[in-house]
This record gives structure tokens, sequence and C-alpha cells, in this order.
């Protein structure tokens, strides 16, 4: 069987590397500049970081950014850029910055409303990749710099774009511009990126590559968000944190992400809770629903969390693993229940029922997971019980 792994883009990384940005897109050849930043760079000034070694070029700016963008912000920046003269767009922000101007800087260039474009509904592809694009994560979470995909908001759930046009000519990692980042978000961020590696490894579409990958994120993530958490001006810990994000994004996106994700996706989309705070409610719950089928890789993250394993079976190793996962969520106050939401259990059968209908991401799970089985890890989560869920 031939695999493909996909190492792009060509990535510039270090302390204020932003600083240089002027050096990376002299050589690009361009005059007119589309940045769309998330707007609390603007507002704490921290935008004049890259900005100010770019007074040569002419730009523009889109901050009508909302965190977990819905299909409609989507198609207002690609109508947005459509009007404008841009031959470069910068994303300079979180997961959700990024995925707009990726969006923006693919889809200016094609025919179509976005909601053609997405991957659960729609009836179109991109064909072509579009205005050039240079993606500047301020949250060490989502690995959208190196990605191929965009996620929207719907109704009800998310859907994604995926295309390997969306993917970026240029990551610039400057762990300096993620110091702000609120320990909330540096919680639910960084606990996204660990889910990205852990999925990744798991996934039944890993490969060396990716286990490499993988298994370096969830050391370096490890190692250091709970002090990334603490102390956000803790340089080497947000310097590790950039660099777990960005190697568990190259994972994740080839390997896969898998049910984490899936059953995260309607929290968003119905609750509106945030990706990352989805994501990391629902991992322990989800790695002890899969465990039996996943043990001696769960084992092996286990060795990567620097847990003493010596003399254990592969099973106490892997439920071992996951307990330290759930203790490392709990010393960062990530919730353990889905009522820290005000979600009724009657809601658990609607969200099942939108979960299931993510195959792309549960096909990948070492476990095949009915909505049944969701369901009852909805309820597990509901209850802020793992316990439920062995045998
Ligand atoms: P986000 O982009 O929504 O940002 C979260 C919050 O952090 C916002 O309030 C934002 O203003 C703030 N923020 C960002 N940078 C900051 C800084 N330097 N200092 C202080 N505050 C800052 O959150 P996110 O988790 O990075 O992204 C979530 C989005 O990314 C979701 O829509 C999710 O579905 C998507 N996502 C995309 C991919 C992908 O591969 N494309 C992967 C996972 C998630």
């Amino acid at each position: 069987m031939i695999k493909q792994t996909t190492l792009i883009p060509k990535t510039y990384h270090g302390w204020e590397v932003a600083k240089s940005l002027n050096t990376i897109i002299e050589p690009m050849n361009v005059r007119n500049i589309l940045i769309v930043a998330d707007p609390f760079l603007v507002s704490s000034g921290l935008i004049t970081q890259v900005t100010d070694s770019l007074k040569s070029y002419q730009l523009s700016l889109f901050t009508e950014i909302d965190p977990e963008p819905s299909l409609a912000l989507g198609e207002r920046i690609v109508n947005y850029t459509r009007n404008q003269n841009a031959d470069l767009v910068i994303g300079i922000g979180g997961g959700s910055a990024l995925d707009l101007a990726k969006i923006a800087a693919t889809l200016a260039t094609h025919e179509g409303e976005v909601s053609r474009y997405l991957n659960l509904t729609g009836d179109l592809k991109p064909t072509h990749k579009g205005l050039p694009k240079i993606m500047i994560p301020t949250t060490s979470g989502t690995g959208s710099e190196v990605t191929n995909l965009a996620v929207l908001s719907l109704a009800h759930s998310k859907d994604v774009i995926v295309s390997d046009h969306l993917l970026a000519d240029v990551a610039l990692l400057d762990p300096s511009l993620t110091v702000t980042v609120p320990p909330r978000v540096t919680a639910a961020t960084g606990v996204d990126a660990l889910t990205h590696a852990i999925e990744a490894y798991l996934s039944i579409n890993a490969d060396p590559i990716t286990d490499q990958l993988a298994l370096n994120a969830i050391e370096l993530i490890n190692q250091s968000l709970f002090n990334a958490y603490k102390n956000g001006e803790d340089q080497q810990a947000r310097t590790q944190m950039s660099y777990g994000s960005y190697l568990a994004g190259i994972a994740f996106f080839n390997a896969g992400a898998g049910a984490v994700h899936a059953l995260a996706y309607p929290l968003g989309g119905q609750f509106h809770i945030s990706h990352g705070e989805s994501n990391a409610l629902l991992l322990p719950y989800v790695l002890t629903e899969i465990e039996v089928s996943a043990e001696s890789r769960l084992a092996k993250i286990g060795e990567k969390m620097n847990l003493t394993l010596t003399g254990k079976s592969v099973n106490e190793a892997a439920r071992m693993t996951v307990l330290a996962i759930q203790s490392l969520l709990q010393s960062i106050n990530i919730p353990s229940s889905l009522q820290f939401y005000e979600i009724e259990q009657r809601h658990l059968t609607n969200l099942a029922t939108d979960a299931i209908k993510q195959q792309r991401l549960l096909v990948r799970t070492p476990k095949n997971l009915t909505e049944n089985d969701i369901f009852r890890i909805y309820s597990a989560a509901w209850h802020g019980k793992i316990e439920l869920l062995q045998n």
C-alpha cells in the first residue's frame, strides 16, 4: 500500500520571528496584502509586531472574527476578499482567524458560495490554491497553520472544507505572540493540540512518520501545558506548546483525528462550547470507551508522559495513561461534566444523532462506535463519571 505524508508549508520559527516578516515576504513579489486578524491582536496592539515591518506594502485589515466562525461569516469574508485587490493573505490569530483566512484566500478566486464547498453537504471542491497564504498562529492549539482544512459552525454542528488547496504556503511560529493568551484559553487550546496528537497516534491511518510527530507532540505538550497555564509568560513553556501544537497539527492532518472530534463538533454547533473545551472535556471519556482497542498504543503514550510503567501489564498501563490524562486536565481546570455548560440530559440523544454523521472522523477511530456507544459516552460525560464506561 502506498502512503502519502504531506509535510508543508515552509516554516519559519523562533521567539519574535514575526518581526522579520518583511524578509520572508520580500521574495514573494507581492504588493497588496490582506491581513485577517483576531480582533484581540488589534485592540491589544500586538498586531504591530507583524505590521511594523510591512510599511512598504499596501495593507488591508479584516478583523470581524468570531470564535468558532459561522458559515455566514465564511461567506462574508470570501465576498469581502473578492472585492479586494489582494495578492497575499496573512492569517494571524487562533484557529478561527486562520481558518477564515485560508477559506478567503482559496475561495475568493473560485465561483460559488462557501456552502457549496462544505464536506457533508457541498457539491463543489476547490480546483486551485487561490491567493498565497501565510499563517501565524497566536494560540497553541488547532494546528490550522499546517492543515488542509477549515472548520465552520452550522446551526446544529460543524462542517469542514477539506482540500490541499487550503494549505498555507508559509507557517510562521512565533511563541512570543501567545504570551497574552488567558489561562482558560491556554488550557482549552493546549488540550485541543494534545487531542490531535493522541487521536493521530491512535488513528487506524497512523504511520511511522505521523507516529513520531504525534509522540513528540505529546511529550512536549505534557511537559509544558501546566506551566503555560500557570504562568503565561513562561517562555520555555510557550515555545514548547507552539512546537507541540504544530507537530500535532501535521500528525492529525495526515493520520486523521477521530471520535473525540466527532463528538465535540455537535457540542460546538448546538451549545457553542469552544472547540478546545469540547475536545478536552470528552477526551478521557472517549479514550476509556476505546481503550480495549488501543491498549498498546495508549501504553506508549503513557511512556511519553513519563509514567512509571515497569512491571505493569499493557492493559494496566493503558488505564494508567487515561487516568494521567484525566488528572492533567483536572490540574488545568478543564470541566469534567457536560452539566457545567447547563446541557440537559434530554439533549444527549440529539448530540448522538449529529455525532454519528461525522463518519470522516469516526472511521479512523480504532474501535467502531455505534450511535448507542456515542450516546453512552455523552451520558457518562454528562454524569461526569468515566467509570460508567468501564465494561
Ligand atoms: P479561537 O481562534 O477561537 O480563539 C480563542 C480566543 O482566544 C478568542 O477569544 C481570541 O480572541 C483569543 N486569542 C487568540 N489569540 C490570542 C492572544 N495571542 N492573546 C489573547 N487572546 C487571544 O480559538 P482556537 O481554539 O485557536 O480556534 C478554534 C477554531 O479552530 C474552531 O472554529 C475550530 O473548529 C477550529 N479548528 C481548526 C482546525 C484546522 O485544522 N483548521 C483544527 C482544530 C480546530
